[in-house]
């Protein structure tokens, strides 16, 4: 997720953890906490596992040749993992593949740049590259500007602009721009070598892995990633989530996407967040977007205004769900608004 998950109280605290953890340049505090808590690497099945920072999670295919890594996810992960896979393995990482440009799965790749090759889909280049002088400061950051300047000096930064004033300051000049903010915290993203435009195979080691673009309304630059040969694992980040209630405002638009990854061939799933799924899962997650669109559905027919669908519209189906209480109303509103229309 971008940013915004963050609440200003949590980025507020950070600044300590800042200093402490300076040689990493971005807190793991930062990232999105949850009940998940810790690091580890475990096996999923055949030549594949998983790796943990907190509620993070990425995937790596072992190989003769080497290895193939989704999402460094930051540099303190990025420095961990990479002893931990020396240690166990004793083959380099040889691929690190970005499933989208956000800063909390993208940062640290360079930890691996002295033997992996960086992969990500092309609008990933765009993504990260800088926008134009010009960029005003966004509209939620301009109460920030209390000098009117039209940029944001360290003295102003607050929340999470404060917190990792650092790594959107990309000139390192101490001041940050529109174009800079807009940009993101992304100074530790390094850039892929090799991009593509639909889908890719990588050969490594006699295994394929396919990667697949999947343009999402989180990220224009997403890809899904299938181990294939004897492995069946499928990595989608951010937005199939697992026994969790998706995240923000979410309407119908996404669900016959979620239908089609559903109907590929793959065993286990992992989103790049909280608990490790199957394909059961994926089709869980399905069924709640469909329930949801159907209960929003009975809530306009009704003549419901958003508020009183978010109070009647309750699927309790799925209250063990993780993010029940935050993002169930946010779920609705994202509905109400796509149904209305
Ligand atoms: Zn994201």
């Amino acid at each position: 997720m971008r940013g915004k998950g963050l609440t200003v109280v949590i980025a507020s605290c950070i600044a300590f953890a800042m200093v402490a953890s300076e040689a990493f340049g971005q807190a793991r505090a930062l990232y999105q906490q949850t009940q998940y808590k810790g690091q580890e690497i475990g096996r999923l099945t055949g030549e594949v596992y998983y790796a943990r920072m907190d509620d993070y999670v990425s995937a790596f295919i072992v190989t003769s040749e080497g290895i193939a890594l989704v999402e460094p996810i930051g540099t303190e992960m990025a420095t961990w993992l990479k002893a931990e896979i020396a240690k166990r393995f004793n083959v380099p990482v040889k691929y690190v593949i970005y499933s989208h440009s956000h800063w909390d799965h993208a940062s640290g790749g360079a930890v691996y740049a002295d033997t992996a090759k960086f992969i990500g889909q092309t609008n990933l280049l765009k993504n990260i590259a800088m926008p134009p002088a010009s960029t005003p400061l966004p509209e939620n950051v301009r109460a920030m500007d209390s000098n009117g300047n039209g940029r944001i000096e360290q003295s102003e930064a607050q929340g999470n602009i404060k917190a990792q004033f650092d790594l959107y300051d990309a000139n390192h000049d101490g001041v940050l721009t529109g174009a800079e903010i807009v940009r993101g915290p992304i100074a530790n993203v390094r850039a892929p070598d090799i991009t593509y435009t639909d889908r890719m195979d990588l050969h490594i080691g006699g295994k394929r892995v396919e990667i697949i673009s999947r343009p999402i309304a989180h990220a224009d630059d997403n890809s899904l990633v299938r181990f294939v040969d004897g492995n069946n694992v499928l990595f989608a980040s951010d937005w199939i989530t697992v026994h969790r209630i998706p995240f923000g405002q979410i309407t119908d638009a996404e669900t016959p996407m979620v239908k089609a990854v559903e109907a590929m061939d793959f065993e286990y799933f992992l989103c790049s967040h909280g608990a490790l799924g199957k394909k059961a899962d994926v089709t869980a997650n399905l069924k709640y977007r469909e329930d949801l669109r159907a209960a929003v559905a009975q809530a306009v027919a009704a003549g419901q205004t958003l508020e009183e669908a978010q109070k009647s519209v309750t699927m309790d189906a799925y209250k063990d769900w993780e993010f029940y209480d935050q993002q169930r109303p946010q779920n609705v509103a994202g509905m109400y608004r796509a149904l209305k229309k």
